[in-house]
């Protein structure tokens, strides 16, 4: 009897772990033997009604202690995402391997995509995507639109001054891609060229410092804390623009000579007529930026170092082929 009374809660507790799972009410009766006698149907279920009971009472603390739990695990920012259900990523859509959407399906791939999939996981939400540039990424951090931006963002001090930045968990280069009519191959061959870099980004800076290191360029006026690439013209000059198939087709139309920024945004638009330069430059660090101070930005550092260190960041390394 003892035993039959262990499987009956057993099986009533099977069943409303089901109904729990499918997020139902219903009868669990269909799961227990038909009583024999009218005596063994009311033992019976005076029995299933204490066993039901005593499962009942085991769901609710377990249910309380759960929500205890998370009440004490996650910080207050955090538990809004949760509640919400969904995390909120902004992410790159034309970045082959790091956040790519495909224009037929509008499904996203790519390590970052996979990344800020896992941090869904890990909080048991949806997670939704929102394209983003370089130029509108951290407006969008700041009021709210999106929790954090996993989107080819380097790391800097000056960016770690406005937002928080998890350890990184990738580093590109930047580099220079021109039409091989230009006849430009290398850094000394941008001397006094027009270059299109898109608005917010590392890449101006980097380049004109690359030019200077290689001697290419004078550094009497350059201060690194003020640099602006909109009024700087010695040796080299630059055309900002909003997003980068904007300064692939000014590339194409001769309105700039060449197009600066990652290697790994410039991938896509590397066409037959198109090189590289020879040169790859100023290692740009991409972090996960959160806001600053916040609970978020916690558990973001915790899951990339925990991913660095057990492999699963290699992992997507080497699935999407950026090595
Ligand atoms: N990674 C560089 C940056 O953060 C290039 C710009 C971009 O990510 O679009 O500035």
């Amino acid at each position: 009897m003892k035993n039959w009374k262990k499987f009956a809660t057993m099986s009533l507790a099977a069943g409303m772990s089901m109904m729990l799972l499918a997020g139902c009410s219903g009868s669990t009766t269909e799961t227990t033997a038909a009583p024999e006698t009218a005596a063994a149907a009311e033992t019976e279920a005076a029995e299933e009604t204490e066993a039901a009971e005593e499962t009942e009472a085991a769901a609710e603390s377990a249910e309380e202690s759960e929500a205890e739990a998370e009440a004490e695990g996650f910080a207050e920012d955090v538990q809004a995402i949760v509640d919400r259900g969904v995390l909120h990523v902004g992410v790159k859509n034309a970045v082959i391997g790091f956040g790519y959407q495909d224009t037929l399906t509008g499904e996203y791939s790519g390590m970052e995509i996979d990344l800020a999939q896992k941090i869904a996981d890990y909080l048991g939400v949806d997670v939704e995507y929102t394209a983003v540039t370089a130029a509108t990424r951290g407006e969008l951090l700041d009021s709210g639109d999106i929790d954090c931006v996993l989107a080819t963002f380097t790391i800097t001090d000056a960016r770690k001054e406005t937002w928080d930045f998890t350890t990184p968990y990738y580093t590109d280069y930047v580099t220079v891609l021109v039409e091989q009519s230009s006849g430009i191959t290398s850094l000394e061959g941008l001397k006094d060229a027009k270059v299109g870099v898109s608005s917010g980004s590392t890449s101006a800076k980097s380049l004109t410092e690359a030019m200077i290191e290689a001697g290419f360029i004078s550094d009497e006026n350059y201060d690194a804390e003020t640099f602006d690439p909109a009024t700087w013209t010695e040796g080299i000059s630059f055309q900002q623009y909003d997003d980068y198939p904007t300064i692939s087709t000014a590339l194409s139309a001769g309105e700039v000579d060449a197009f600066c920024v990652d290697k790994s945004i410039l991938a896509v638009y590397n066409t037959d007529s198109r090189t590289y330069i020879d040169e790859q430059f100023a290692p740009q660090e991409y972090g996960i930026a959160t806001t600053k101070g916040s609970g978020f930005s916690e558990v973001c550092e915790e899951l990339i170092t925990g991913w660095l260190s057990d492999g699963t960041i290699d992992g997507l390394i080497e699935e999407y082929s950026l090595n």
